[in-house]
């Protein structure tokens, strides 16, 4: 496997916590700078294991994003929205997510994958509701509305797709911040 490419970022006001994000493409560790070289080494490798971890279970195979859409259903959707498949599909560059109500699958964009888990559930939650309803109504909405993060996760992927000058999801209309679940974070003491 090809080393990740890594930047260790010292930082005096850090004091207890460890941190690892991506950013362009590159790891970033950031540390506090009182930490000695072997500390160092240490807590990079544990960091990038744990962003390994963090990211394999953001990009669940399509038997567990099918698994993931049904459990969202019944809790959400009061189970009537009943999906037959979803799959990831790299051809969707413009669109997060699809579906085709009359066979009841489910496409999302792999730009999805290492997302945070609950902007992927936004985007199922989203399809989900479309199996039930086809356009952008109120009756949309309501059901939509009934997933708790589902303004924060629109406002996540318009921002997202703004950063990354990505087209602008149709649907996300909305500026957000980022989101303190996209990094991962442990106390180094
Ligand atoms: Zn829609």
């Amino acid at each position: 496997m090809e080393a990740p490419d890594v930047e260790i970022r010292r930082s005096l006001r850090r004091r207890r916590t460890v941190t690892a994000f991506r950013e362009n493409g590159r790891i970033v560790v950031c540390l506090p700078s009182r930490l000695s070289k072997a500390e160092e080494r240490r807590w990079v490798q544990v960091m990038l294991d744990r962003l390994a971890a963090q990211e394999k279970r953001r990009r669940p195979s399509d038997e567990g994003l099918l698994a993931r859409a049904g459990g969202l259903s019944r809790k959400y959707l009061g189970g009537r929205a009943t999906p037959t498949s979803v799959r990831w599909s790299s051809t969707q560059r413009a669109r997060w997510g699809s579906c085709t109500p009359s066979d009841g699958s489910i496409r999302l964009s792999s730009r999805l994958q290492g997302l945070p888990t609950w902007v992927i559930d936004y985007v199922l939650v989203h399809e989900l509701a479309h199996l039930l309803v086809n356009d952008h109504g109120p009756e949309f909405w309501a059901l939509v509305g009934t997933y708790p993060r589902a303004e924060r996760a629109r406002g996540f992927l318009d921002g997202y797709s703004h950063a990354a000058g990505a087209a602008p999801s149709g649907d996300a209309d909305e500026t957000g911040d980022g989101d303190e679940d996209d990094v991962a974070e442990v106390a180094a003491t």
